[in-house]
């Protein structure tokens, strides 16, 4: 099964879209940003080091997510691995090509979800607006303020691996404006061809 990464700004529909491959073709999802959230509420050192990092919407260090992503590969390298929200700098990406290798797996695609950043706060909004409906936890990062600083960090920082994987001939570009359904199906056709 192809591993691949999903890059895009927050808000463009990269957990969802990881999530819909996981329930339909059971790929195994990796995102750094669940690990950290999961960190936090695990009361360990790297928890509580990274909390205010998260809530401010900053960039954890590389060390850091590098760390988490080597350990989850550690565990089981089965292939079929969405890489979501990882990586987000040059260093992630380097780190990550590396670790691949010494698995002997190789990175199949970088899909972009390609969005109107002016539709992505908007998304936040409504994404916190459902999950307090549905009695779900509220991210902290999820307010049009934090977002302007989420927005910043990607294009300052995360931005640069669509030429990268440009360069690499990895990179493959999705409309994220489309419907749901719509992207998953732009996503699966990647997949088979991979
Ligand atoms: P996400 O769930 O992908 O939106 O990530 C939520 C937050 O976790 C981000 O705003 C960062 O603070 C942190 N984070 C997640 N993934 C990374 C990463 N690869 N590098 C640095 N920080 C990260």
């Amino acid at each position: 099964m192809p591993n691949i990464i999903l890059l895009g700004p927050p808000g463009a529909g990269k957990g969802t879209q990881a999530q819909r491959l996981v329930d339909a073709r059971g790929m195994v999802q990796l995102s750094t940003g669940d690990m950290l959230r999961a960190a936090r509420t695990s009361g360990t050192e790297m928890g509580r080091k990274v909390a205010a990092v998260l809530d401010g919407g900053g960039l954890v260090t590389d060390d850091i997510v590098i760390g988490l992503i080597e350990e989850r590969l550690a565990q089981g390298a089965t292939g079929g691995f969405i890489f979501d929200g990882f990586p987000r700098t040059l260093r992630q990406a380097d780190a990550l090509a590396e670790l691949l290798a010494r698995k002997g797996l190789k990175l199949d695609a970088v899909i972009e979800l390609v969005v109107d950043d002016a539709a992505l706060v908007g998304r936040i909004v409504k994404r916190a607006e459902e999950a307090r409906a549905a009695g779900q936890p509220v991210r902290k990062d999820d307010t049009p303020e934090v977002f302007e600083v989420r927005l910043r960090e990607y294009y300052k920082n995360t931005a640069p691996l669509i030429g990268y994987y440009w360069a690499t001939r990895d990179l493959v570009q999705v409309d994220g404006m489309a419907g749901m359904q719509t992207v998953a199906e732009a996503i699966a056709k990647v997949l088979d061809k991979a």
